[in-house]
């Protein structure tokens, strides 16, 4: 890194570079470059100003070095520059042996350096290790790979260390990191700022560090200015940290200056902090999304594969997080649709990228293969940026065993961006705090949202009453409630009798509207402010009634059954007659949970039905 930003003075006109190279007119900074895992300075990057001496100002190594270029004097600058920061690298370097000293060479010069030896030789005047030095090559500025691979194998043999400087800007070349296999890369300060806030410098970042830590090689990150760009750095697994958050290059007297560096310690601390923080979070959050896999591989356990579309956009709508989901069958393909929330038109598609279909073949991906490879119960995947949306995803797949005694395998993306999340624990808690978290959004509008979602997940479509979901939720609160205030609290099952007929006679869609005329009577019987009706399944309901003894449930349900044998329900041209039987049970001062007062209902009704239909059991 030639750059020093505070002195970029272009004064080229005045500039006596035959001065200042004869007279060696040239101040050495030292940058230190932190290993924060080892808690300590590596070692320094040295720089280079120049002084002009009749106007005392400070030249940039930019300035010097396009000067020096067009006086044909690069080769000689660069080496009164390697010079001077050996020279003052060997007074810190006596007292410090095991630090590391970053070396500059100016990459148009590599050929002309190598085999001059005379690298080798200042080095050895000072008595330095060559094994303490790192070459730095800015690898953006580099035009011929082969003199750039005949340098590097040259000096390493030597002992040198060799750094590919500023790389991930400009056109890197990831094919010449891999001919020149660095011991050191160093990342540019372009990927470095603000990366806490981009995912994607992120992962270019990670990939950096993956395809080092494959040829062997260190990251140093430059240009670190802030804590939180510290910490990421430190969490992407970045093995070293240079910029202005430790410290400015500095002119160095006393070693202690810079191999003492009080950043450390706290960066260290605040780094755990953030890591227990972010392992909390998501475990947190792993067992949210677990939750709701294995809840939907409970209802979908009881389904045939051609209901598996209702039934997954059934879970899909009572989850906001989930993304999308599908399920493949035993050897990866897509049985399913691919299942969203998110109307199709928002989301962006092209040729390469776009959401499954039925039919695909997934054997290939990783959330299928270990499934039955390793024989994993479930896989979960890294985070990663949904080509479909462009949210930050992971994908859950978990086997199932259907009723069909099949196996399938049931396939979530999450939407795992904290909006969502926040949204999904506000769902939870209806707390005003967590609202103002949503970017975007007015609180209201979140709200409504939530009411809608809250209202759809607890309806049933056809009938526009109640679904099974919201049996669970609200029977358990009536009883609890009802034996608190010492009150009775009645169930009645409800099933239409011979209904397959009516289907088979009429059709399905005159059975749908049969259904929904029950409902409407149903409500009619009933005290709308406190009674409530739901549909338990099929053609069966389930009626509630507070505050209701034996005798109340028994004159209810009659009333329904009456009113129903009575009704001619109109379909097109027909009249259809249908009659529906009952079974009542009544909780009075008993415990029981609201699956036994259901399975006690559901028996009188068995009941009902065994002995010829159209009646009422209690
Ligand atoms: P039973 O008197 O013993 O109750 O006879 P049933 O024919 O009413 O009962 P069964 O359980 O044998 O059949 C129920 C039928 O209800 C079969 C199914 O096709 C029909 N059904 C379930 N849900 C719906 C629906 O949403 N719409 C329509 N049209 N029919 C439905
Ligand atoms: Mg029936
Ligand atoms: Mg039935």
């Amino acid at each position: 890194m030639h750059t020093l930003m505070d002195c970029d003075l272009k004064i080229p006109e005045i500039i006596d570079i035959n001065d200042i190279i004869r007279n060696k007119k040239l101040t050495v900074y030292f940058q230190p470059v932190v290993s924060v895992s080892r808690k300590m300075v590596s070692g320094v990057e040295g720089l280079i100003r120049g002084m002009n001496t009749s106007t005392n100002q400070i030249i940039s190594p930019i300035t010097l070095f396009d000067v020096a270029q067009n006086a044909g004097l690069t080769l000689e600058l660069d080496r009164v520059c390697r010079e001077k920061v050996i020279e003052a690298f060997s007074y810190l370097y006596q007292q410090n042996n095991d630090k590391l000293l970053f070396l500059n060479i100016d990459a148009s010069i590599l050929d002309k350096v190598e085999g001059s030896n005379y690298l080798t030789n200042q080095v050895k005047t000072y008595e330095i290790n060559p094994r303490n030095i790192v070459i730095e090559i800015n690898e953006t500025k580099v035009q011929d790979n082969t003199a750039l691979k005949r340098f590097t194998d040259t000096y390493r043999k030597c002992g040198f260390m060799v750094a590919l400087d500023d790389v991930g800007t400009g056109f890197s070349n990831m094919d010449r990191i891999l001919l020149v296999k660095p011991d050191i890369i160093k990342i540019d300060i372009s990927l470095v700022r603000n990366i806490q806030n981009d995912y994607y410098k992120q992962g270019v970042f990670k990939s950096l560090v993956n395809m080092s830590n494959k040829i062997g090689a260190l990251v140093i990150a430059e240009g670190v200015e802030t804590e939180e760009e510290a910490i990421q750095i430190l969490r992407l697994g970045g093995h070293m940290i240079q910029g202005y958050y430790f410290s400015k290059p500095l002119e160095v007297y006393n070693e202690s200056d810079i191999f003492s560096n009080n950043k450390i310690e706290m960066i260290s601390k605040s780094f755990n902090q953030y890591m227990k923080k972010q392992i909390r979070e998501e475990r947190q959050k792993n067992k949210q999304l677990n939750l709701i896999v294995n809840n939907s591989i409970k209802e979908l356990v009881r389904e045939s594969c051609q209901e598996f579309d209702n039934k997954l956009l059934e879970i899909i709508w009572a989850n906001k997080i989930i993304e999308c989901a599908y399920i493949l069958d035993e050897c990866g393909v897509q049985l399913s649709n691919t299942m969203r929330f998110y109307d199709e038109n928002e989301i962006k598609e092209n040729l390469f990228f776009y959401s499954a279909r039925m039919g695909t073949d997934h054997s290939m991906e990783k959330y299928y293969y270990p499934l039955i490879f390793a024989k994993l119960n479930k896989y979960i995947t890294e985070p990663y940026v949904s080509l479909a949306t462009g949210n930050l995803c992971v994908t859950i797949s978990k086997i199932f065993t259907n009723i069909d005694c099949k196996k399938y395998i049931l396939c979530m993306d999450f939407n795992t961006s904290d909006d969502t999340y926040t949204l999904e624990l506000m769902n939870d808690l209806t707390k005003a705090d967590f609202i103002l978290n949503i970017k975007g959004k007015s609180i209201s509008e979140i709200n409504q949202m939530i009411n809608k979602m809250n209202e759809a997940i607890i309806t049933d479509s056809l009938t526009n009453t109640y679904n099974k979901r919201y049996i669970e939720e609200r029977l358990q609160v009536d009883i609890f409630n009802a034996s608190n205030q010492n009150q009775p609290i009645s169930a009645i099952m409800a099933d239409l009798d011979h209904f397959k007929k009516v289907n088979d006679t009429y059709g399905h869609l005159a059975g749908d509207h049969v259904l929904k005329e029950f409902v409407k009577i149903a409500k009619h019987n009933i005290r709308r402010s406190i009674d409530w009706i739901a549909r338990y399944g099929g053609e069966e309901f389930l009626i509630v009634l507070l505050n209701a003894d034996e005798s109340v449930a028994r004159k209810v349900a009659e009333g329904i059954r009456k009113a129903i044998e009575k009704a001619k329900i109109q379909y097109n041209k027909e009249h259809i007659n249908i009659t529906a039987s009952f079974g009542t049970y009544t909780l009075n001062s008993e415990k029981m949970t609201y699956e036994q007062l259901i399975d006690r209902a559901d028996k009188n009704l068995y009941l009902a039905k065994n002995s010829g239909r159209n009646k009422t059991i209690s």
